[in-house]
């Protein structure tokens, strides 16, 4: 889908950056209207960490004219390893003033506009207004979703990343062009679910890889080229060295962008993600694991229908499998687990596909279409991952094991060991 270029080309280049940007010049796409363009752009990074240190690097050498960084936090020895904006001189400064520095001495021609805070709900849609587009490199959940609703109230197009160990998410969010990231990540994950990049590690590199991805959404959505990743999730698995694009859409009954919104301001995002009194949504380094339970797109078929990832209890789930023993029923119970688990204790009836070949785009087509599918692992939080991409690539029937297959040994078999 093209969209129209989102900002206006500013006065005409000078000598100096045609020279500078002669490479871009040269291609059809962008050319002088183009780069003037670039140059008229007012781009706001939303954390000087993992993401956005390339992003802020790139969309500086691309010449985007003003580039906003917001973040409170200060360099740390252990950002180091992959947050390349910042240097071992930069350990204990504010990361905003190392990237404002590292971007001055990339190329002086931009404006860098610090905003060394937090972003929250009381100050993120004076902050936004200011700018034509948003890429979003934060660490946490409430940042995420305050992001995402600021740029739903303010019409701005948000590119997202997320990644964590070897794993990257990336798509363009834009209300009434395509979904935003609440249509197709309607409920936060638990707070004790999800591993950050902190606990869990992450591959230093993979910041680059989805970070030159938002880059390259930004600047095709500035100068109005190509296909923007508007309605498509990119995943990327870096071990196996993939990428898979996901078709999501936007939810009509979407809380914030759907026809009856019933978010129509900002609210408490740390509240919302089920962390009162935990620290404020800071816009930091890398990202945490993306949590894609409940992902909530419609069903790929004609009637478009919106789809929510439904969830089934152990109870239930062995009334239907009973059910289908008997020629009932038909569905597919699916253990993502990991082999071994499945070796200490399993499900009867259960089909093993790793939660990797759900991530990585493979499981989908190894699974009937018509077919209600439920997904099952140990306490229900990786299954619910595999539910959502599931869903996401169009499957309208896709359930997940509440409480998982310890749930299975409590309510249904107590004769089953547990781990
Ligand atoms: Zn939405």
């Amino acid at each position: 889908m093209a969209i129209p270029p989102l900002v206006a080309p500013g006065p005409e280049l000078t000598v100096e950056q045609r020279a500078r940007y002669a490479r871009h010049i040269l291609l059809p796409q962008i050319g002088l209207e183009g780069q003037r363009r670039l140059a008229n752009a007012r781009v706001l990074v939303v954390g000087a960490g993992g993401l956005g240190s390339p992003a802020l690097m790139y969309l500086a050498a691309a010449g985007v004219g003003t580039i906003g960084v917001v973040d409170d936090d200060v360099v740390d020895a252990s950002n180091l390893q992959r947050q390349v904006v910042h240097g071992i001189a930069d350990v204990g400064r504010l990361k905003t003033e190392s990237a404002a520095e590292t971007v001055a001495a990339i190329n002086p021609l931009v404006t860098v506009v610090r905003h060394d805070l937090r972003l929250t709900s009381e100050n993120a849609l004076e902050i936004l207004a200011d700018y034509d587009v948003v890429l979003d490199g934060a660490d946490n959940f409430p940042t995420r979703y305050l992001v995402n609703d600021a740029c739903v109230f303010l019409g701005l197009p948000h590119v997202w990343g997320s990644i964590y160990r070897f794993d990257g998410q990336v798509s363009v969010w834009f209300a009434g062009v395509g979904p935003c990231y609440r249509c197709v990540f309607p409920d936060p994950p638990p707070p004790d679910a999800v591993p950050s990049c902190a606990t869990g590690g992450v591959l230093g590199v993979l910041c680059a890889a989805i970070g030159s991805v938002q880059v390259a959404e930004a600047v095709k959505l500035i100068v109005g080229q190509g296909e923007p990743l508007v309605g498509r999730l990119l995943v990327h698995d870096s071990l196996r060295q993939t990428w898979d694009s996901l078709t999501v859409r936007a939810n009509p009954e979407c809380p914030v962008c759907g026809e009856s919104p019933t978010v129509t301001s900002l609210v408490d995002y740390e509240q919302f993600c089920g962390m009162p009194g935990a620290s404020a949504g800071t816009a930091s380094p890398e990202t945490a694991v993306a949590g894609t339970n409940g992902v909530d797109t419609s069903a790929g078929s004609s009637t478009q229908r919106p789809y929510r990832v439904g969830e089934v209890s152990a109870t239930e789930l062995a009334a239907m499998l009973a059910a289908r023993d008997r020629g009932d029923t038909e569905f597919e119970l699916v253990d993502v687990r990991e082999p071994g688990e499945r070796e200490v204790v399993s499900i009867p009836g259960a089909r093993a596909i790793h939660l990797d070949e759900f991530r990585s785009g493979a499981a989908p087509a190894q699974l009937p279409r018509g077919i209600p599918v439920v997904v099952m692992c140990k306490s229900g939080v990786r299954s619910a991952e595999a539910a959502g991409l599931l869903a996401a690539a169009g499957h309208d029937d896709v359930s997940n094991l509440a409480g998982g297959v310890l749930a299975w040994v409590h309510d249904v078999d107590p004769s089953l060991p547990t781990y």
